[in-house]
């Protein structure tokens, strides 16, 4: 079975052939402009798809300025020294978060926002606050109407690269 302007792995250098829809994972990205992604003109979704081997250690997003896809590497969930923070990093499938983070002990939450990776420190937010975050459906939605409102003390935006 064909998708449209799908045939191999958006992994370039895997380069997988697209056989049928059971194997890896397809994403449909809503474009308005389809001819600067090589579109034609009514068809107003990007599909792209990733092999199940690529699938389990990247995913996709768009550069829309650019139009090009971009592969974005899983981190692997890991503790990792940041700030002095233990920080334990979650995936995030989000095209405006790249990273959560929590120090457990101390009760640290941060999260690094895209596109400039610039991180956002929360000051004691409780272990039940992180996991419905990391559960919930739209992490910004989930920020904006429940996090914020709750004025937990905060340290941020902190410069460079925060998620290792
Ligand atoms: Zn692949």
């Amino acid at each position: 079975m064909g998708v449209p302007g799908v045939h191999t792995c958006a992994n370039s250098k895997c380069g997988q052939e697209f056989r049928r829809l059971a194997d890896g994972k397809l994403y449909a990205f809503t474009v308005d402009d389809p001819q600067n992604w090589g579109l034609p003109a009514h068809l107003k979704q990007k599909v792209v798809w990733l092999c199940s081997a690529c699938a389990e250690s990247m995913y996709v997003r768009l550069d829309r300025r650019r139009h090009v896809v971009q592969l974005v590497q899983r981190r692997t969930e890991a503790h990792v020294h940041t700030g002095g923070f233990r920080m334990k990093w979650s995936n995030v499938d989000s095209a405006s978060i790249s990273g959560i983070g929590y120090d457990k002990s101390r009760r640290v939450l941060a999260i690094e926002f895209l596109p400039h990776s610039k991180a956002y420190l929360y000051f004691d937010v409780p272990p039940e606050e992180h996991q419905a975050l990391l559960n919930s459906q739209s992490k910004v939605e989930y920020l904006d109407q429940v996090f914020k409102p709750k004025g937990y003390r905060y340290q941020g935006p902190l410069k460079g690269r925060w998620v290792a």
